[in-house]
């Protein structure tokens, strides 16, 4: 036995560690084998079901003291909280944007969380792991090598990343030490109308208010009004605004519509302003060669935010901020404190910290399910299955295209499709009522997942595919079961 092994001390002292790592090695293959055919048997479960009342009341119980036996814990997962999940792994859920994941991804989790290391910096493998990843969608996206970057929670986080960058470097002044009240010219944003809320978000944490989100209109196609942009931006100056930043979107939430990213490159460059893309999902499509010209002029943005947890399906929670200028991205976030010094051995070594990149400073592991999935998969079959599921998207237009009775609302740009159930005589207020009641029978019913949204003042279910598992044939049991659940609605209300 080695010198200093302490192992049978006399103390009594306490550990989480359990008594018998036999126990915990049996518990724990119980649990892969569960996931396992959890994942494999998911197209023969309900998409998602309503939970009920006393399962609900099971989650009002008071705070635990004292331990108890890790197995009777896991028997409550199995029992109280496994049957009612979201339903986002079902191949039938489209609902708003959320991804699938993967078995890969589910086993990458938990080696992250059993290694266990803060990826905020210092010299461990996990932030060369976080760095190759980055270095990898630099390389998809067309970003020059000397970009930076940083793995996040999500878009939001991305957008808000992306947008202190811009708001620090466009200021003017030294707005980190001064304030944004340091000025009494606003600074503003441009975007359209179709941006996403977490924009919003991002201009108010930032101190700019949200009309400092100046929303320009966008065309048939749901894209943003480059002339009305362009007038916007000089109006706003003659009337001494400060515009620092425009906001193109890959992809927007309702529509899945992509701006003219060549065209707001220009402007941004023309008018000396940042230039952020949020390409939450729809930047994804650069992955495949067939699609790749939808996005063309993302690779011009000055930053990028980007989810691998919806379109690259892997498992919550995990997106990037990519910045073209790693001065300007270290410049908004670098902090020196004597107690976080970078060191130049030991463990505190390391070049490049990630807390220096963002708002976090303890960090997770969330490279690794990203450089294990893209390891196995490659690159090319995401491009591929990204492509399946526009061409998904495609066929399910189609569908909706020649049925009797339903109607699309929206040009389907990518992967997004938004229609509705109609029926002669009912007028557009009935039409709203009608549809959203399908919406939730769907739900109900366990059949499919879609959401909704509404375009000009029209209810419409929207299908956005950002699912590996979906199939064809799923989008017939959508459209068949669409129409049978309106027709029975207009055969209650005697509207036939
Ligand atoms: C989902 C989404 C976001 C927000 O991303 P999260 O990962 O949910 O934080 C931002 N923009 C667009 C276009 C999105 O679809």
């Amino acid at each position: 036995m080695p010198e200093n092994d302490i192992r049978n001390s006399d103390f009594d002292e306490e550990t989480l560690d359990p008594e018998s790592w036999d126990e915990v090695r049996e518990l724990g293959h119980r649990m892969v084998d569960d996931m396992v055919a959890y994942l494999s048997e998911v197209r023969d479960r309900p998409v998602w079901q309503p939970i009920p009342g006393d399962v609900k009341a099971y989650f009002e119980e008071p705070l635990p003291q004292e331990p108890r036996n890790s197995s009777e814990v896991y028997n409550e997962f199995l029992e109280f909280i496994q049957p009612y999940p979201m339903g986002n792994i079902h191949p039938r859920f489209w609902g708003w944007v959320i991804g699938t994941g993967t078995a890969t991804g589910m086993f990458a989790e938990m080696l992250a969380a059993g290694m266990n290391p803060n990826v905020g910096g210092g010299d461990h493998i996990a932030n060369y792991v976080e760095a190759q990843v980055i270095q990898w969608f630099i390389e998809v996206f067309g970003f020059p090598p000397s970009s930076s970057g940083l793995l996040v929670s999500g878009g939001s986080m991305a957008n808000i990343v992306g947008l202190t960058v811009a708001r620090n470097t466009k200021a003017g002044f030294d707005i980190r030490s001064e304030g944004v009240h340091h000025s009494h010219t606003p600074l503003t944003i441009y975007g359209s109308t179709e941006t996403h809320n977490s924009v919003q978000k991002a201009v108010e944490l930032l101190g700019l208010g949200n009309k400092a989100f100046r929303r320009i209109p966008v065309n048939d196609s749901f894209q943003i009004d480059i002339e009305k942009l362009e007038a916007v931006i000089a109006e706003d100056r003659a009337e001494g605004l400060q515009p620092i930043c425009i906001i193109g979107n890959a992809g927007t939430v309702n529509t899945g519509a992509v701006d003219d990213l060549d065209a707001l490159a220009d402007i941004s460059s023309r008018e000396n302003l940042w230039y952020h893309v949020d390409g939450a999902f729809g930047s994804l499509a650069a992955l495949s060669p067939e699609l790749r010209q939808l996005v063309v002029g993302l690779e011009r943005a000055d930053s990028l935010a980007f989810d691998l947890h919806k379109w690259m399906y892997m498992p919550f929670e995990i997106g990037c901020a990519l910045v073209r200028e790693e001065e300007a991205h270290r410049n908004s976030f670098s902090l020196s404190a004597d107690y976080l010094e970078h060191n130049e051995r030991g463990v505190g070594a390391g070049t490049r910290w990630f807390s220096d990149y963002g708002v976090q400073l303890s960090r997770g592991f969330r490279a690794l399910k990203a450089w294990m999935s893209i390891k196995e998969y490659g690159i090319r079959k995401y491009g591929r299955l990204i492509k399946q599921n526009v061409e998904q998207a495609a066929y399910l237009s189609e569908l909706i295209d020649t049925s009797d009775n339903l109607e699309r609302l929206a040009p389907t740009s990518l992967n997004i499709v938004c229609f509705r159930f109609v029926a002669d005589g009912v007028d557009e207020f009935l039409l709203n009522g009608i549809n959203r009641e399908i919406l939730l029978r769907l739900h109900e019913s366990g059949v499919a997942v879609p959401s909704y949204t509404t375009l000009k003042g029209k209810y419409a279910l929207r299908v956005a595919i950002t699912n590996h598992r979906s199939q064809r044939g799923d989008f017939d049991i959508l459209v068949d079961e669409v129409k049978k659940i309106g027709h029975a609605i207009i055969e209650e209300k005697k509207l036939a």
